[in-house]
């Protein structure tokens, strides 16, 4: 089945650059490649006796990119507070406290959730990430990882740019180059100057990109300017660390001199509404940044600030906020959105010649999405053509029915096939009940940390 095979009689959406749609198509997959695409029809005769996917009432189109998020285990426990004392209470007692086989259970269920909401390619930050390759490997999804790498003091229990030159070493490219490492930095309070000039180095070095958290909330980037006298932005940029193989998530609180660098240094943004709505930190300026054209992609942040990984869900907060914040209710198209969902996304990750869209050459990872449900009832395709709409607007998680990486069909009708989603979920509970257990004992002694704060 994985070799060479159809998948036929959907609406293919191609996103390729004149964002071709075929009514009843199809797609041949071979060795892992998009190698012909057409009505089913005509590739159904010529591929005579390769296995078929039936994708009839489906929209076929390529997987979700989740340009930023965090594995993770403590859902519905981090709640209800501002960004900084969130991070104190909940989030850094954690860190303290997680161990190494829960970042592979967090990991394991992070991306089963993911893949089941049709994301086939993530961009990971997280802790133990040699594990967390692990469970990408098993599951079968794309990732991207940036290790949570804090040099600051009293944050030493973070992994440190020597565990990332270690991972690059070890794991970048690896699986069929389905796995990249990146350097990761967590955020300008938890690291020095040195990091960000020695993770530009190491970028430099090793061909591999960059990825932090730069400006979220607009408390830190006051703290950041009252003390440097630069915009959070501005000091990556002091730093060396802008460059197109960078991506920073959220951008929130941009200045003008902030938006030109990123433009000039061709820097990208996740941009993930829903973890900016949650934690109250703002609405990130998206049209001021795709009008300089800046690479936007979106990204579902991890699940104790979201609270799902549900790329569907997270599409459509993105035009509904950047319609709200500039009162114009033409701005961001559901083309665009699920353009920024897909090869926007691929492309900050340096991945758009690979992935992002259904064009022949590229890998197959690609998604497919059940169209015959009441709430996506019509479906049009010719004069008023709504499929764009619904996808973005009225689709939810749950209609995702196939997901395709690498060629491989990693869920079939909605079944995971590369592990067992009941083990899966059942590992992910116990590892996040020892988790909570073990994070209590931290929580006070957080308390009393008077380090620096940026
Ligand atoms: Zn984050």
């Amino acid at each position: 089945m994985d070799d060479r095979y159809l998948i036929s009689g959907g609406i293919v959406l191609t996103l390729n650059q004149q964002d071709e749609m075929l009514v009843n198509g199809a797609i041949f997959i071979e060795k892992g490649r998009i190698a012909d695409i057409g009505p089913a029809a005509v590739l159904q005769d010529k591929y005579r006796g390769v296995p078929d996917i039936n994708a009839s009432g489906q929209v076929i189109m390529p997987g979700l990119v989740n340009l930023h998020m965090h594995s993770g285990l403590i859902r519905g426990t981090a709640e209800d507070l501002p960004v900084f004392e969130w991070l104190t209470r909940y989030v850094d007692p954690k860190h303290r406290a997680l161990q190494k086989e829960e970042a592979y259970a967090a990991a394991r269920l992070s991306y089963a959730e993911g893949i089941k909401s049709g994301t086939t390619c993530v961009l990971d930050m997280y802790r133990f990430v040699h594990r967390c390759a692990d469970a990408a490997e098993e599951t079968g999804i794309r990732a991207v990882f940036a290790p949570y790498v804090a040099d600051r003091q009293g944050y030493d229990y973070f992994e440190t740019l020597h565990d990332n030159i270690r991972l690059i070493e070890d794991r970048h490219g690896s699986v069929n180059d389905r796995i990249h490492i990146w350097v990761g930095l967590e955020h300008l309070a938890y690291c020095t100057e040195g990091a960000y000039r020695e993770a530009a180095r190491i970028s430099d070095k090793y061909d591999t990109g960059i990825h932090t958290h730069g400006e979220e909330s607009l408390a830190m980037s006051q703290k950041v300017h009252e003390k440097y006298g630069r915009w959070p932005v501005e000091l990556f940029y002091d730093r060396g660390i802008l460059s197109s193989r960078t991506v920073l998530a959220h951008c929130v609180w941009m200045q003008e001199s902030e938006l030109d660098l990123l433009s000039k240094t061709k820097t990208s943004v996740a941009h993930c509404p829903v973890s900016n709505l949650k934690l109250a930190s703002g609405i990130a300026p998206i049209i001021e940044m795709q009008e300089r054209g800046i690479t936007v992609g979106i990204g579902t942040d991890g699940v104790k600030e979201n609270n799902n990984l549900d790329m569907m869900e997270e599409m459509k907060f993105v035009p509904l906020l950047q319609k709200v914040r500039t009162y114009d209710a033409r701005v961001m198209k559901a083309e665009k959105v699920l353009r920024m969902a897909t090869i926007e996304g691929a492309k900050a990750l340096g991945l758009d010649r690979e992935i992002g869209s259904i064009e022949v050459g590229k890998k197959a990872d690609m998604i497919t999405i059940d169209f015959r449900k009441l709430h996506l009832t019509p479906v049009l395709t010719e004069a008023y053509n709504n499929i764009v709409s619904n996808l973005v607007y009225s689709a939810q998680g749950s209609d995702v029915r196939n997901v395709i990486v690498d060629g491989k069909l990693i869920m079939e009708n909605r079944k995971l096939i590369t592990v067992d989603e009941e083990e899966v979920r059942e590992q992910g509970q116990q590892a996040a009940e020892q988790l909570l257990a073990r994070r209590e004992a931290y929580i006070p002694e957080m308390y009393r940390f008077q380090g620096e704060t940026v």
